[in-house]
């Protein structure tokens, strides 16, 4: 098939530079993942980006910088809780610029690998910013000129944006947001993050370690709104620990830029009195989606008023050869989300009967512990008035939590109380993100309690505290006190 595709693409018409069978508009793991399966499928594909490396946010200034810093920040924290066991380091020694230089690697590594394979499945780069110019055209502006892109079919990825707290200082680079606090500029004495949530917690996680005093201001009266708050629970502890403040209920009013620092005021139910100044602050209070950057318009793409652009299952825009995958499509703004719509919207273009139908997209906080849930959240359940049965296995039992130092963590599995299905599952504790693929799995296949409890998991592992969740919800556990006997 991909053959005879190719061969049908047309020639460049009047007025157009390059001729695309499908044109990718964003070069995230969404639209990088579709142009890749488009060329895959054998239709010659343009991939157009502004950036020069590929990749977007997630490789480049998000996810994997995130990521390495944050492994980093683990290690520093892992050793010096070793005292316990019998082994103490002095204060670790920290070179800033090889740290930089080593995320930076890390990234390299990735997105120069995307950059090949592109070259491999001959997808067309394009560097330069896109707009519509019409339902079958782009305009890209390349800085050596603008250059024209005819398509027949395209697919926008173009992502999301950090969202901004209006009236603040943003000429100050000491204010920053996710991608200013990942360049690493400084060890920071003081540090306000304004924004409870997965960046501003990772970002902590990260300074913290680093030997920053942090404050923390969140709008809810919990940090992560949406969690479970007995997932939450562990991670507050532990980062009350580690952090100077954590202001829950309170919201920063102004910042001022001084020579001495940024001063902020705040209101709310833990607001300090008069002005706190800070070295930097980090906003990390949630993204917007960049629909209206693209020109959507003149291609009849519907646009919410948020930015936003509605796709149905097939990842079909309102204009039925245009198709939006990734963050601008909705939440949640996740990478491995686009990736797997992307697949979609790339199989629908070549004919293939391609649906996004998940039952479930997982989340995780790559915080100190780390936080992961997937399918049904307690919360919902109890909101929307959905019954389950619950089986939650506390790491205080487990041998290996226990060993590593780390028996804070809890795994719970929610259960229909008729099928027995899996329903939903969080975890908190290390590595809960890796954890979190086996339920999601287990909720694909439709597996139920039984299911789970009789897979032999390895022992002594942390995912053994799955079986253990489902034991505890069947009542067969012997490694605790059953909550309720097997019939
Ligand atoms: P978020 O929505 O996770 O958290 C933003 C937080 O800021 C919320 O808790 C909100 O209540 C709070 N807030 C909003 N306005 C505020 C204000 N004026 N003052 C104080 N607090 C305020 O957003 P984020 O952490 O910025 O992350 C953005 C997106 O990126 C999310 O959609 C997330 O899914 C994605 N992301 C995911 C990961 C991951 O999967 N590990 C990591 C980073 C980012």
């Amino acid at each position: 098939m991909s053959e005879k595709l190719a061969e049908t693409a047309p020639a460049p018409a009047k007025g157009i530079d390059i001729q695309a069978q499908v044109a990718v508009l964003g070069a995230g793991p969404g639209g990088y993942t579709a142009a890749f399966r488009a060329a895959d499928l054998g239709l010659k594909t343009v991939l157009i980006e502004r950036h020069a490396s590929l990749g977007g946010v997630c490789l480049n200034v998000g996810c994997i910088p995130s990521k390495a810093l944050l492994h980093a920040a683990a290690v520093i924290n892992e050793a010096a809780e070793l005292g316990p066991m019998g082994v103490s380091f002095g204060a670790p020694a920290i070179d800033l610029e090889a740290m930089r230089t080593g995320k930076d690697r890390v990234v390299k590594k990735l997105t120069s690998g995307l950059k090949a394979m592109a070259k491999q499945r001959q997808v067309e780069v394009v560097t330069g910013t896109g707009r519509f110019e019409s339902p079958n055209r782009i305009a890209v502006e390349t800085g050596e000129g603008t250059l024209r892109v005819g398509f027949d079919h395209c697919i926008i990825a173009c992502g999301s944006s950090p969202l901004r707290i209006p009236g603040l200082p943003y000429e100050d680079p000491r204010l920053m947001d996710s991608t200013g606090a990942l360049e690493l500029r400084d060890i920071p004495g003081r540090m306000l993050v304004i924004g409870g949530g997965i960046i501003g917690l990772e970002m902590a996680t990260v300074y913290s370690a680093l030997g920053t005093a942090i404050d923390i201001v969140e709008l809810q009266p919990g940090l992560i709104p949406g969690c479970d708050r007995d997932l939450v629970k562990p991670l507050e502890k532990r980062l009350k620990q580690r952090v100077r403040n954590i202001m829950l209920e309170t919201r920063v009013t102004s910042i001022q830029s001084r020579t001495e620092g940024l001063a902020a005021r705040f209101e709310g139910k833990a607001a300090p009195e008069g002005e706190m100044l800070y070295d930097r602050v980090l906003v990390a209070v949630g993204r917007t989606p960049n629909g209206k950057l693209i020109g959507a318009e003149a291609a009849g793409v519907r646009v919410d008023e948020r930015g936003f652009i509605p796709a149905d299952q097939h990842m079909r825009t309102n204009v039925p050869h245009i198709f939006a995958i990734g963050d601008v499509v909705g939440n949640p703004m996740l990478a491995h989300k686009a990736t797997h719509e992307a697949k979609v919207a790339a199989e629908v273009i070549a004919g293939l009967p391609a649906l996004f139908d998940p039952l479930a997209i997982p989340s995780v906080a790559y915080t100190d512990p780390e936080i992961a849930w997937m399918g049904l959240t307690e919360t919902e359940a109890k909101e929307r008035g959905i019954a389950y049965e619950k089986g939650a296995f506390p790491w205080a039992a487990s041998g290996r939590a226990l060993g590593i130092g780390r028996d804070e963590g809890m795994t719970k599995l929610l259960f229909d109380p008729e099928t027995k299905r899996i329903l939903g599952a969080g975890i908190v504790g290390v590595n809960a993100g890796e954890l979190i693929g086996e339920a999601v799995l287990a909720l694909e296949m439709g597996a139920d309690m039984e299911d789970i409890g009789l897979s032999i998991h390895p022992h002594p592992t942390l995912c053994e505290t799955l079986g253990l969740a489902a034991e505890m919800a069947e009542g067969t556990i012997t490694d605790l006190v059953p909550p309720r006997k097997r019939k």
